[in-house]
């Protein structure tokens, strides 16, 4: 057996990728793979994108048996891509400069309009794990692009909530929380001119940061050059602060939710999404009981109380990054 597949979950009606072929990963290995000059990365490069030596899906997945309810299985078809980030091995984006982290964004766009245009992707989706608390032993900064045959459940709950919410009160969901967190301005850590980055009212991680955009833009790939600036602008604080507040050993999650490849649904917005398991440098919070068994989480303090601290260290850090936009 191959073990590589996707499965249903008909209880929680969402597909598990089964990647059994994935076990002998070389995590471990002295050797970096991202340095310049490997088999990989020769050449002059900047950022780059490459395919993913062990994909956990592939445009030439296995061929599965669909087997029978309540038991369904499906080929693991899909795209995993890794982006490296910049040709030095250590450190984030608040390392990288600024004109840099705004290529590396105009490459996500690229990818995504390149990927999208096999008629079997549904959504794209570029990620990165950062920290060796979250079991990322690969220290070369990088990030990955997942690309999946299907809308993951996640997205397909905020589509639905943005449709629902049009239908309700006849606006668009994401440009009424981007205002009203500019009206109150309690949990706002940094703005530019296109982007906001807050610790969201609704937060379910103690530190959880989120960029929303100041205008209509649904996609990576409709960013122009200035956009893309000013993103990377937002995503350099973003880890920067992390950084100041949780030293070396910090960790985080980074996910940007686009606008599906072929749902098109004119109220939804890009955004990005930071989680971070850190309650201290070293203290962490764990999804359990409650968090993953119900998918109910406690939000142990209050945001409101909590974004000065993320604004401190936003404010330690702009003039040390250039940063173009300013702290409330
Ligand atoms: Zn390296
Ligand atoms: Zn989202």
């Amino acid at each position: 057996m191959s073990g590589h597949e996707l499965r249903w979950n008909p209880l929680l009606d969402c597909w598990i990728i089964v990647a059994g072929h994935r076990k002998g990963r070389p995590w471990h290995s002295t050797f970096c793979p991202f340095c310049p000059g490997g088999s990989e990365t020769q050449g002059e490069w900047r950022v780059l994108a490459l395919p993913n030596r062990y994909p956990a899906l592939s445009l030439n997945p296995p061929k599965v048996d669909e087997g029978c309810e309540p038991f369904i299985k499906s080929e693991a078809l899909g795209v995993c891509e890794v982006v490296v980030e910049t040709p030095v091995h250590e450190g984030d984006f608040q390392d990288i400069p600024l004109e840099q982290v705004s290529e590396y964004i105009l490459l996500l766009g690229e990818r995504t309009r390149d990927i999208a245009s096999n008629p079997a992707i549904e959504y794209v989706m570029p990620f990165k794990n950062k920290g060796v608390l979250i079991g990322v032993s690969l220290t070369h900064p990088h990030s990955q692009i997942y690309a999946f045959t299907f809308i993951p459940p996640r997205i397909v709950r905020e589509i639905e909530s943005v449709i629902r919410y049009r239908r309700d009160y006849g606006r668009n969901l994401f440009e009424d929380i981007v205002e009203a967190e500019i009206r109150e301005s309690k949990r706002i850590v940094y703005v530019n001119d296109e982007f906001i980055l807050l610790l969201p009212f609704y937060a379910m991680w103690p530190y959880e940061m989120h960029i929303y955009p100041l205008r209509d833009v649904k996609l990576l790939y409709e960013l122009d050059r200035y956009s893309a600036l000013l993103l990377a602008d937002t995503i350099r604080v973003a880890t920067g602060v992390y950084e100041e507040l949780f030293g070396s050993e910090y960790a985080y999650m980074m996910i940007f939710h686009q606008a599906p490849i072929k749902q098109v649904n004119k109220d939804y917005r890009l955004h990005v999404e930071f989680y971070t398991p850190h309650l201290s440098r070293d203290r962490l919070k764990y999804a359990a009981g409650v968090e993953w068994g119900a998918w109910v989480f406690t939000y142990d303090g209050v945001p409101e109380d909590r974004v000065g601290e993320l604004r401190e260290a936003a404010r330690r850090i702009a003039g040390r990054l250039g940063s173009l936009g300013r702290i409330p």
